[in-house]
């Protein structure tokens, strides 16, 4: 689609005032305003470390203490990220009544703490973790204190199981009832958003492709370009915190006034 951004961006707006099932579905880009740097954009993660496999996590004890190390480095960074406009602006979209869920690559947990009830999680949440043996689940913040104190591979208090984060690694099994709930909004949606992501990482890039088999119009809200631009309907090369409020202000302003509250007692 040519035409100025603004142009552009209020024929989307026109596209989700009218559409009955929007889905959006974000990726590490939609966090980076937020401080939490992305895995392929520049100065990613990829940049700095290579990826840990679930295998080598498994199988290695060296691999598991570097993966530690790494998370006990990086925590603060997540702790202390705030959701950024883009985040509240995908709020306040189902807010309005216009958003179905959030499908989310992101393990940050931003998109609850923006105000959304309906976030599917593709690959997991790292406000936790889990025994690997006997499914016991430790909030991240605990198992920050044993690394603190010194601990470099934590483990089960209950059976003695490994622990890991209760995230999706390289190599791991994606959660089943998340990734088909995924595939059914995909599919049912007829606006789909894409919103910071490279869309190389699969399952979860596959999402927009169901969408746009079944008929939906998919807008690509993204830093750089992707291997999936020549399919979108909409692209905006931009940044998400710029972009998304302001389309959310020319959503509102297509929609009758929600009612007030009730007065203050
Ligand atoms: P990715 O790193 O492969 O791609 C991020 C994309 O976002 C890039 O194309 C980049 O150009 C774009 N981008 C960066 N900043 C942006 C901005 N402000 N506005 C718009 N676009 C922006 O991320 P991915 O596709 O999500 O795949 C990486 C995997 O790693 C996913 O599983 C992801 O969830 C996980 N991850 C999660 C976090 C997080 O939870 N915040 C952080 C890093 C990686």
């Amino acid at each position: 689609m040519a035409g100025s951004l603004e142009a552009k961006l209020e024929t989307v707006a026109d596209w989700i005032a009218a559409a009955r099932h929007v889905v959006v579905f974000t990726g590490a880009g939609v966090s980076t305003e937020s401080g939490i740097p992305d895995f392929r954009g520049p100065g990613g993660i990829w940049s700095r470390y290579s990826p840990i496999t679930y295998q080598e996590f498994i199988a290695d004890p060296e691999a598991r203490r570097e993966s530690w190390r790494r998370s006990r480095e990086s925590y603060s960074q997540f702790a202390a990220a705030q959701p950024n406009a883009a985040h509240l602006a995908i709020a306040e979209l189902e807010r309005l009544g216009k958003l179905e869920c959030v499908i989310t690559q992101n393990v940050d947990n931003l998109h609850q703490r923006a105000g959304n009830t309906r976030v599917i999680e593709l690959h997991g949440n790292s406000q936790w973790v889990v025994c690997l043996e006997c499914g016991k689940r430790y909030p991240r913040a605990e198992i920050q204190a044993w690394l603190e104190r010194g601990v470099e591979m934590p483990a089960c208090e209950q059976c003695g199981g490994i622990l890991k984060s209760a995230t999706v690694a390289f190599g791991q099994a994606m959660p089943e009832r998340e990734t088909t709930e995924a595939e059914t909004y995909s599919r049912a949606c007829d606006v789909f958003i894409v919103v910071g992501s490279s869309l190389v990482v699969y399952p979860a890039a596959y999402m927009p492709r169901y969408a746009k088999q079944s008929g939906a119009r998919v807008v690509l809200v993204n830093a750089s370009e992707t291997d999936f631009d020549h399919r979108a309907d909409a692209i905006f090369h931009e940044r998400a915190g710029e972009v998304l409020p302001r389309l959310v202000d020319m959503v509102r302003a297509r929609l009758p006034a929600l009612p007030e509250g009730p007065p203050a007692a």
